[in-house]
C-alpha cells in the first residue's frame, strides 16, 4: 500500500504560478514511488483567474481537489480549510509560488518514515531579497515570542512542513478563530526536524504581505500565545503606585522642613501626561486581549466555501 500525502495549497491571486506549481509537484510525485499525492487547492477569494485554473487542473488531474472561498479569508483560514479536508496519512502545507521547493518532499518523507520525527519543517537560512528593516524586526519578533510564550517558534520557520495525520488532528483540535499557525505548530509539540534550505524568490506574481500586515500578524501571534503583555501592564501599574507614594512622602517631608515650596506647573503637566500615556497604553493592551475574546465568543465560521469539486466538502466551518 502506498502512502497518501495531502498537499494543502493556499492560493490568493496565483493564476500565474499555480500551473507551474502543479507541474513541479507532479514531477516530485513521480520521484517518490511509495507515495501518492492528493492536492487540496484552496482559493482564498482571488480576484484573478485562479479559480478557472483550479477548475482546469481538476478536470485534467483527478487527484486535484479545490475549495473556493466566498471571499478572501486570509492564508490562515485557507490552511485551516485544507486541514479539515485532509484524507492522507500525511499532510503538507505549501505555498503556490514555489517558494517552498517540492524537491524537499522526498527527504522530508524519508525522515518521517525513519520513525525519528513526527514532522519535518522547512527553515530558511538566508533572508536575501528582503528589506533589512524587515529582517531586523523578524529576528526581534522570534527572540521575543520564544521568551514570552509556550510556543516554540524557530527563526526563519516557514509554514512549509510535512506532518503525520496525528499532528493534523491536533491542529484541528485548536479551533480558535484568530489563528497563528507558526504558534499552533509549536504549541502542539511533537518531534520536529528543522530542515534548512536556501530561500528562493517566488516564480510569478507578487507577495501579499507588506510591512504593516506582517507587523500586525506578529502582534496577533503575541496576543494569541502569551499573557506577558498583560503582566507587564500590571507590573507597570504597581511600579507607578510605588513611585508616586515615594513622591508624596518627599513632598510632605519637604513641606514640613522647608515650608511651602514654589509649585511648578510644568512638572505637574509632565507627570499628568506621562501617567495618562501609560494608562492609555495599558488600556490598549487590555483592549487587544478583549477584542480577541470578543472574536472567539462570537464563534463565527473560519471560512465559507462557495464552490468545490469534492463531495465531502464542509462548506462552512
Ligand atoms: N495567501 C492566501 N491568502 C492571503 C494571502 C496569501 O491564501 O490572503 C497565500 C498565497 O497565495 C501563497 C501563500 O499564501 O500561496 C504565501 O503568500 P505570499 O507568497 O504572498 O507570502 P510570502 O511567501 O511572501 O511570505
Ligand atoms: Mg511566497
Amino acid at each position: 500500500m502506498s502512502d497518501l500525502i495531502s498537499i494543502i495549497v493556499p492560493c490568493f491571486n496565483e493564476e500565474k504560478s499555480l500551473r507551474l506549481f502543479h507541474e513541479a509537484v507532479k514531477k516530485t510525485e513521480e520521484s517518490m514511488p511509495d507515495c501518492r499525492f492528493e492536492l487540496l487547492l484552496v482559493n482564498d477569494g482571488s480576484k484573478d483567474k485562479t479559480l478557472e485554473v483550479m477548475r482546469e487542473l481538476a478536470a485534467e488531474d483527478s487527484t486535484v481537489k479545490y475549495f473556493s472561498f466566498s471571499r478572501n479569508f486570509g492564508k490562515e483560514a485557507a490552511m485551516y480549510a485544507g486541514f479539515c479536508h485532509v484524507q492522507g496519512d500525511y499532510a503538507a502545507v505549501m505555498d503556490a509560488d514555489l517558494q517552498d521547493p517540492p524537491d524537499l518532499l522526498p527527504e522530508m518523507y524519508r525522515l518521517i518514515k525513519s520513525g525519528e520525527y513526527d514532522s519535518v519543517a522547512a527553515r530558511r537560512v538566508n533572508r536575501e531579497g528582503e528589506p533589512p528593516i524587515r529582517s531586523w524586526f523578524a529576528r526581534r519578533f522570534y527572540g521575543l515570542i520564544n521568551r514570552i510564550s509556550d510556543a516554540d517558534i524557530v527563526d526563519g520557520a516557514r509554514d512549509f512542513r510535512l506532518m503525520k495525520r496525528e499532528m493534523v488532528d491536533a491542529i484541528l483540535a485548536m479551533s480558535e478563530t484568530k489563528r497563528f499557525s507558526k504558534g499552533i505548530f509549536g504549541w502542539i509539540g511533537f518531534r520536529t526536524y528543522w530542515m534548512p534550505y536556501k530561500n528562493v524568490e517566488r516564480v510569478a506574481g507578487e507577495t501579499k504581505w507588506n510591512f504593516w500586515s506582517l507587523f500586525n500578524y506578529a502582534i496577533d501571534g503575541i496576543v494569541n500565545f502569551s499573557h506577558v503583555p498583560l503582566d507587564i501592564a500590571s507590573w507597570f501599574g504597581l511600579l507607578m503606585t510605588f513611585v508616586s507614594f515615594l513622591a508624596i512622602l518627599f513632598i510632605v517631608v519637604r513641606r514640613l522642613l522647608f515650608g511651602d515650596p514654589v509649585a511648578g506647573w510644568a512638572s505637574t503637566v509632565c507627570i499628568i501626561t506621562f501617567i495618562g500615556g501609560i494608562q492609555l497604553l495599558c488600556l490598549g493592551i487590555i483592549g487587544k486581549y478583549l477584542a480577541t475574546v470578543y472574536l472567539e465568543v462570537k464563534n463565527r465560521p473560519h471560512y465559507i466555501i462557495s464552490e468545490s469539486n469534492s463531495e465531502d466538502v464542509k462548506k462552512i466551518k
